[in-house]
């Protein structure tokens, strides 16, 4: 491939604009617990920045097992009370917390655009799902039922009960922090379930929002967030013994802490990992079409996205046509803090250590053979921006191919055949997300149905509805957020049988 490397991308800056928020937008900084905002167990605490300055702009306190056992039994004293009430009341109420997000999405933007840098039409977007999840899981909490009752032993009535799980711990991650957290907590509120949720420790401050946002609207110890870190207060949940099953969104590697912390009390374990999307292209795509929605699909929220398009797998007999209309769109790409235009495109890393780790692949690819198309590295600070990157000459097996960078970096491999593309395509040890692009119907549908990924998009990537379930298979876990499927994840079946015999 013949593209000349070179990073022209300058971040545009906002240095007179006002800051996003103020002192008064900010939560509590504290833990939420049996309908209140509490005093720690201890004095230490955590401090949160802003990755466009690198200013740190609150500080939470550092939750401990002490905070999470606080929690937990009140989550349990709520349970009885929360389970038994009708599907009815629950949707109401539902529905009332999703007209108070909506009626606080210009805070909530503001917020969590402030403590993750991503620009504010991705955190507009984000408030927007959450309050059509909470939406959706209020209808849909009404509408389901059980398979019909009926003798299926002689003389014995069955009836097949949905009844919630109990107590549900949830850890959520910092790059979707309220829209992750929307995801578990409607499905599982709408079962009826209580729950204890730990977001992460670098972006806490849209869900402490949400929980005073709310707080009016639900019963004591229904919803209670204690704040910390993963090996802390995130490990005490999972092993707590009243926690009824712990729901984690993460990297694989926390996956693996949670699972093995919950094994000893036998919890149930949802789990939402990593991506590693392949984007397959063969030569009959529209290229332009797939160029200008990898654009999208490959650097919303800065590419810290699970589902993010970013391994192509390019048929080699347009793999130069491609990658030149790729590029072309990716150096179009506005770089910038949330407040510099509506039009920014592309926001910092999160974090400074996340930032290291992005660039520490870019830094490593050429030993491999990778070739830089554009981007290539970081951009100048304060803050923890990276330049949009293509990179090419990718070997097979190289290690930007294999593992989740989770930044702004596509990488293009090519293909000589069907078989090698579903072979390679499969060939990575995560199994979220991936895209088919081609204009055959019968290709398209048989190799959908040959790639192991729990999303499989056709001449599109990363739309997302509320209606299907999203989750992975192989490393990136199992379970479902969204759709009906979430709500049975956070339920369980009873069969109750009548001896109605005279
Ligand atoms: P992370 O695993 O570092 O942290 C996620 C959460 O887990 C945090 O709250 C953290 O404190 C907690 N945690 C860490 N170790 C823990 C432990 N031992 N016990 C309990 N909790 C622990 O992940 P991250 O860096 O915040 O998020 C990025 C990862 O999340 C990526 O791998 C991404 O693919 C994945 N992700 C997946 C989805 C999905 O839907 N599949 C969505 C968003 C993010």
């Amino acid at each position: 491939m013949t593209i000349a490397a070179g990073t022209t991308t300058t971040v545009r800056r906002a240095a007179d604009a006002p800051s996003l928020i103020t002192e008064d937008d900010l939560p509590p900084a504290r833990h939420f617990i049996d309908g209140t905002f509490v005093d720690p167990s201890t004095g230490r605490v955590i401090d949160v920045v802003d990755p466009c300055t690198e200013n740190v702009i609150a500080r939470i306190p550092e939750g401990t097992a002490e905070d999470i056992d606080r929690a937990v039994a009140a989550a349990v004293a709520a349970k009885g009370q929360w389970g038994r009430m009708t599907p009815r009341k629950r949707s109401e109420l539902l529905h009332a917390i999703a007209g108070r997000v909506a009626d606080n999405a210009d805070l909530l933007s503001r917020l969590e655009s402030a403590n993750t840098g991503k620009p504010l039409a991705v955190s507009r977007d984000d408030v927007d799902m959450t309050v059509d999840t909470f939406r959706f899981m209020a209808g849909a909490v009404r509408a389901t039922t059980s398979i019909a009752a009926g003798d299926y032993a002689e003389n014995h009535l069955s009836l097949i009960l949905r009844e919630p799980l109990g107590v549900i711990g949830v850890v959520t991650p910092w790059n979707y922090p309220l829209l992750m957290a929307a995801w578990k907590i409607a499905p599982i509120l709408a079962a009826g379930n209580t729950l204890v949720i730990k977001p992460s420790e670098q972006t806490p401050l849209s869900t402490l929002k949400f929980a005073e946002l709310v707080e009016d609207f639900l019963p004591p110890g229904v919803l209670n967030v204690v704040n910390g870190y993963g090996a802390g207060a995130g490990a005490r949940l999972a092993e707590h013994p009243d926690v009824n099953m712990i729901a984690l969104t993460g990297s694989v590697n926390s996956g693996r802490a949670v699972a093995r912390g919950a094994a000893d009390s036998l919890k149930r374990v949802h789990l939402e990992l990593g991506g590693k999307a392949p984007v397959v292209i063969f030569e009959d795509a529209d290229l332009a079409a797939a160029a200008s929605s990898l654009r999208v699909a490959g650097f919303w929220n800065s590419g810290q996205e699970c589902g993010a398009a970013c391994r192509v797998l390019v048929h080699e007999s347009v793999a130069d046509r491609f990658v030149e209309q790729l590029v072309g769109e990716v150096r179009a790409l506005s770089v910038g803090e949330p407040q510099a235009g509506d039009d920014v495109e592309v926001g910092p890393m999160v974090s400074k250590a996340h930032f290291d780790r992005v660039t520490g692949y870019l830094e490593r690819a050429p030993k491999e053979g990778v070739r830089v198309a554009t981007g290539g590295g970081a951009l100048d600070g304060p803050g923890y921006f990276v330049a949009p990157t293509v990179l090419v000459d990718v070997p097979e097996g190289a290690e930007v191919a294999r593992e989740e960078i989770f930044g702004p970096v596509i990488t293009v491999e090519t293909f000589s055949d069907e078989e090698e593309a579903v072979r390679r395509a499969n060939g990575v040890p995560l199994g979220l997300s991936a895209s088919v692009w081609t204009e055959n119907a019968r290709r398209s549908h048989d190799i959908a149905a040959r790639l192991d990924f729990g999303t499989v998009w056709v001449n599109s990537h990363l739309v997302l509805a509320g209606e299907v379930p999203w989750g992975g298979f192989k490393g990136s876990g199992y379970g479902r957020d969204l759709s009906l499927y979430a709500l049975d994840d956070y339920s369980r079946t009873k069969h109750v049988m009548h001896n109605h015999e005279r």
